[in-house]
């Protein structure tokens, strides 16, 4: 059961007033809010903890390391990864999947290769492929979507040849909602041998990764999407094919010697964590994913089921208001246009109402290509909102019609 009234006490700027009017904060596929064990950790650290890690001797950089492995190990239990050394901190979904796209495309990909993504991809989880394909003269292919907003991994044998070096595929779309039959398609890769890399951002907070189960080859995601901090992230990674794989930065840390003639590498996770890493954040990771523990993984499931349930519900009652994605696994997200008010105007007027939703091209330009659409209005749930809240949304978004009729 979730304890609605006791965790919105947990995150303080849920009590935040805009414009005059209570805080409606329906932007969580973009960032998180931060609840008070995440905030009182890194202000812990910076107070009385803090000092580099790996490094010293010294009894801060001790303990400070030590919190750091930990979180490593609360990381690993938490997508069920089968080792510590598989789990490296990142800055994020971006920094993790351009960490593969650099070092892994630089091993195994050569000009003539293909590399597979789908239709409805975050431009995180397109751009670094492009990049690397300009690098090395190689193709990315798509796999479509239709217009419910389900995948049409029908096709994806017809995809799939002997150049094919990857499939990168989102686990949920940050527009569209849908989770992705990723186990299928993982399967289905590793008959032809091809390693997949999930795209976790938006499935990771929703409470639904199991890594071994899915026996995905990479997964990523965002600290602050799952109420930790910005800045810190992972990436998970077969220690095999990390192992294969050269380091994508330089620096301190990833090393194991350094001389002019010759410089050996760290074993994993080090030898892709060069430099200081953002040790506080990764610190404070581990407490969110504690907190998010605690109020179990199945209550969040089942509470944010039934809010996207009854958002959908009241929100396609409201006249003209088309949702895209309707697929019938979904994650707490509900994209919508309302007739033809410019999804700016909507969002705007919503602001106004203290209404916090995420407008524009939610960083999917080819998916919204697919509908024909330059631009959305999504509203994103997370186990502190409530049903409240979405009448209100509604609400305000009946009032938005009678004044554009
Ligand atoms: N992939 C998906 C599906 C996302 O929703 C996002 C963030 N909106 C990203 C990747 C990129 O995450 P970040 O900006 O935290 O690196």
């Amino acid at each position: 059961m979730i304890d609605i009234i006791n965790i919105r006490k947990y995150f303080p700027i849920l009590n935040a007033t805009v414009y005059g009017n209570p805080l409606i904060y329906l932007d969580n596929a973009a960032t998180t809010q931060k609840p008070e064990c995440v905030i009182q950790t890194i202000d812990e650290l910076y107070r009385t903890g803090n000092a580099n890690i790996h490094r010293g001797v010294h009894f801060l950089s001790e303990q400070c390391t030590e919190k750091y492995e930990q979180a490593r190990e609360k990381i690993r239990q938490f997508i069920n990864a089968e080792k510590t050394s598989e789990i490296i901190f990142t800055s994020g979904t971006t920094g993790s999947i351009n960490t593969v796209a650099s070092s892994f495309g630089e091993r195994f990909v050569s000009a003539g290769d293909e590399i597979i993504v789908s239709e409805m991809e975050h431009h995180s989880n397109i751009v670094p492929w492009q990049l690397l394909c300009e690098r090395k003269g190689a193709t990315v292919k798509i796999i479509p979507f239709d217009d419910k907003g389900v995948l049409r991994i029908d096709l994806l044998d017809a995809l799939i040849s002997e150049r094919t070096k990857i499939i990168a595929v989102t686990h949920a779309s940050n527009v569209l909602g849908t989770i992705n039959p990723v186990k299928e398609i993982i399967a289905k890769a590793h008959l032809h041998n091809i390693p997949v890399l999930v795209d976790g951002a938006q499935a990771v907070p929703h409470g639904i990764v199991d890594v071994s189960d899915l026996d995905c080859d990479f997964y990523t995601f965002s600290g602050h999407k799952i109420y930790a901090p910005t800045g810190i992230g992972i990436l998970y990674g077969k220690e095999k094919l990390l192992e294969q794989m050269p380091p994508y930065q330089g620096g301190g840390d990833m090393i194991s010697t350094v001389t002019f003639d010759k410089t050996t590498y760290a074993q994993l996770p080090l030898k892709f964590e060069a430099g200081t890493l953002n040790f506080i954040d990764a610190i404070a990771l581990g407490a969110a994913i504690d907190y998010v523990n605690n109020i179990g993984r199945q209550n969040i499931i089942e509470y944010e089921n039934k809010l996207l349930d009854y958002a959908t519900q009241k929100m396609s009652s409201v006249e003209g208001l088309k949702i895209y994605g309707e697929a019938n696994d979904k994650v707490a997200i509900v994209s919508f246009l309302l007739k033809d008010i410019h999804h700016l105007d909507t969002g705007m007027i919503l602001d106004k109402k203290g209404i916090a939703v995420r407008t524009g091209t939610l960083c999917t330009e080819p998916l919204l290509a697919h509908f024909d659409k330059t631009g959305m209005v999504r509203a994103s749930f997370a186990f502190y909102n409530t049903f409240d809240e979405i009448d209100i949304l509604c609400e305000n978004l009946e009032k938005i019609l009678l004044m554009f009729k």
